[in-house]
């Protein structure tokens, strides 16, 4: 039997291609219709995360102007973050399919690899990442610091797929489970493979952008990135233990050489021995805080439990 599934879009700031992406999927989703690989009630979601710009405006416009698409879309009351827009979406139209495939709206992704990611669910795979092949269109920049993202995460012990963003395919029945997930700092990548289940990837090769701007600047993807670390690791932690206890360790052999050289009679007044550890150890102390201080932050964070997202609007 074919099954229904979901393409799920999470959008902001998009209305110079959302209109253009809706279109190529439609004619891509009828196509699988047509071929009974997808059920006939399968469809188009749309995560509008709060944007300033015509995007709702052109989704609404969309969903009238073509009632023979199955077009559904829930707009979140302001800004929440590419994460929480999927996690919304995922959770809200979760009755109504039997696999959800998360997309971006630049369509970046290609999404014909979904055919094979449709093809895997049937034959039981739970989850399937979307992987790309290559780096060819990323900025030199993005290329790298995503390398080095990935083995600095690997390093603390974070098991995530490398090269795999958000594009992938997931069984409502993990979506269930996935709803357990209570936190707030949301990092889904690191999430799914905590969850288990039978899981599979797929290769593609990612396409640059076709408009608009990319929604994450430098500064976006450094809180991504050090989200990621928070919420997954506390090896960040440990590594200040094993900072202090090292210094520890030192200033007992810097203690036993300044009693020598006491006994000895060798001391002299030293500017430089005093005040390089000053700085030294107050670069270190400060630091120290900063990262406990992070996950302070982040306890205070989760153990509001506020609600994580409303839906202002719904098509
Ligand atoms: N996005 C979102 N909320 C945000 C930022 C981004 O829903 O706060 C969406 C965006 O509209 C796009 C997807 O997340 O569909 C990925 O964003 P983008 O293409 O800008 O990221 P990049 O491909 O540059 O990593
Ligand atoms: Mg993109």
């Amino acid at each position: 039997m074919p099954k229904r599934i979901c393409i799920l879009i999470p959008c902001y700031n998009e209305d110079l291609i959302i209109n253009q992406s809706l279109d190529e999927l439609f004619v891509f989703l009828q196509n699988l219709i047509e071929n009974q690989l997808v059920a006939p009630s399968s469809f188009i979601a749309v995560v509008d995360d709060g944007s300033t710009d015509a995007t709702w405006q052109n989704i609404r416009e969309y969903h009238f102007q073509h009632p023979q698409y199955n077009l559904k879309a829930i707009r979140l009351s302001r800004n929440q973050g590419h994460q929480t827009a999927l996690l919304a979406g995922m959770l809200h139209f979760q009755p109504h399919y039997d696999c959800v495939i998360t997309l971006d709206a630049d369509l970046q992704d290609d999404y014909r690899t979904i055919v094979e990611m449709v093809q895997l669910f049937q034959q039981n795979v739970e989850i399937v990442y979307g992987v790309r092949k290559k780096r060819k269109t990323d900025s030199f920049f993005k290329k790298y610091s995503a390398i080095l993202f990935y083995k600095f995460m690997q390093w603390l012990g974070v098991s995530i797929i490398e090269n795999h963003a958000d594009f992938r395919l997931t069984s409502s029945k993990v979506v269930k489970y996935l709803e357990q997930f209570k936190e707030t700092n949301l990092f889904l990548r690191g999430i799914y493979p905590l969850l288990g289940f039978c899981s599979a990837c797929v290769y593609y090769d990612r396409l640059p952008r076709k408009q608009g701007k990319s929604k994450y600047s430098l500064a976006k993807m450094i809180a991504f990135a050090l989200e990621g670390v928070t919420s997954l690791s506390v090896k960040p932690l440990r590594i200040v233990t094993w900072l202090g206890f090292s210094i520890f360790l030192i200033s007992i052999a810097l203690s036993l050489y300044a009693l020598k050289s006491y006994l000895e009679n060798k001391v002299v007044p030293g500017w430089t021995s005093t005040v390089l550890p000053m700085y030294l150890l107050g670069g270190i102390q400060l630091l120290g805080i900063g990262i406990i201080g992070e996950y302070i932050g982040k306890i205070y964070q989760e153990v509001k439990q506020r609600p994580r997202y409303f839906i202002e609007n719904e098509i």
